[in-house]
This record gives C-alpha cells, sequence and structure tokens, in this order.
C-alpha cells in the first residue's frame, strides 16, 4: 500500500518504484484510489467521509494546499512515534501524517502563516482543515519537517468555537 497525500511532485517524485511486483498494491494519490493494475476505487472524499483502511487508520480529505489533499490518521499505542510523541499517562494518541497541511512546525513561529499561505491553493479551506486537525489529532507528521507534537497554543489559536 502507499499513500500519497496530494499530487505535488515533491511527494510523489518516487511513485513509480511501487508501480513494479506488487500485483494487488493499493495506491492512494491524493482523493484518488487505485487498486493494481488499473481498477479505480470510487471513493466520495469531497463529502467528508474518511477512507477506513481499519480500525486503527482512516484518511480524511483535508483540502487547501491542494484541492485534493489527504491526511491519514493512525491512533497508536506503540512504537517510536508513540514513545516519542505521547504525553504523560496517555495510552494511545492520533498521529496525522499530514502532507503539506502542515509544512512543519515552524507553520506555528510568528511569521510560519506567510510562509504556508504562499503555498496554499486555498488559505481559507486550510486553514479551516488545519484547526479540524489539530483538534482530532496529539501529533502531527508534516510535509517538510520531524514530527511534532500538538501544543496546547496550537489548538488555542484554532479555538472549536471558530469550526
Ligand atoms: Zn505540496
Amino acid at each position: 500500500m502507499v499513500i500519497c497525500t496530494h499530487g505535488h511532485v515533491d511527494h510523489i517524485g518516487n511513485l513509480a518504484m511501487f508501480s513494479t511486483g506488487c500485483p494487488n498494491k493499493l495506491m492512494i494519490v491524493g482523493c484518488d484510489i487505485a487498486q493494481s493494475p488499473d481498477r479505480f476505487l470510487a471513493h466520495d472524499f469531497r463529502s467528508g467521509i474518511a477512507y477506513e483502511l481499519d480500525e486503527f487508520v482512516r484518511i480524511v480529505h483535508t483540502p487547501g494546499h491542494s484541492s485534493d489533499d489527504v491526511t491519514v490518521l493512525v491512533r497508536t499505542s506503540s512504537g517510536p512515534l508513540f514513545e516519542a510523541m505521547k504525553a504523560e499517562g496517555e495510552s494511545e494518541i492520533t498521529v496525522a501524517v499530514a502532507g503539506d497541511l502542515f509544512e512543519s512546525e515552524a507553520d506555528f513561529n510568528a511569521d510560519g502563516d506567510a510562509q504556508w499561505m504562499s503555498r496554499s491553493a486555498n488559505s481559507e479551506v486550510q486553514t479551516d482543515q488545519r484547526k479540524r486537525i489539530l483538534h482530532k489529532s496529539q501529533a502531527v507528521v508534516p510535509g517538510h519537517g520531524p514530527a511534532f507534537r500538538v501544543k496546547p497554543e496550537f489548538q488555542r489559536s484554532v479555538s472549536v468555537e471558530e469550526m
């Protein structure tokens, strides 16, 4: 299975490496899902319906950076990322593998909005999606930097009441 959050070349440049040798692979690029070799699967991401891989992993539409961006939400209770990102007392966290919905933790610096917004197809829509994901996850794997913990001040900057 290969999941690309969106179709920008810096995220899919090596996709062809996965095109052979896996007869039943599932390939997801943004809102497109294909089961090899050439069977496209219809899924209505744009109506807000998550694509559930299992009880721990689901893919949700998070447009803005591009119209087709998706985020992979992973519920996890073990492994190096869980150990690095969990807060005291947490036995499970949700990690958002978010592509360029968040470029890096530096998005939250004083000049951070100007940076990610300059590369956004629709920064208003992306802002709404960023809020949604910040309130659904405890950690984010961004498109261009190390994973980071969702800090309370990140969530406070986008209160639920605004959503
Ligand atoms: Zn991109």
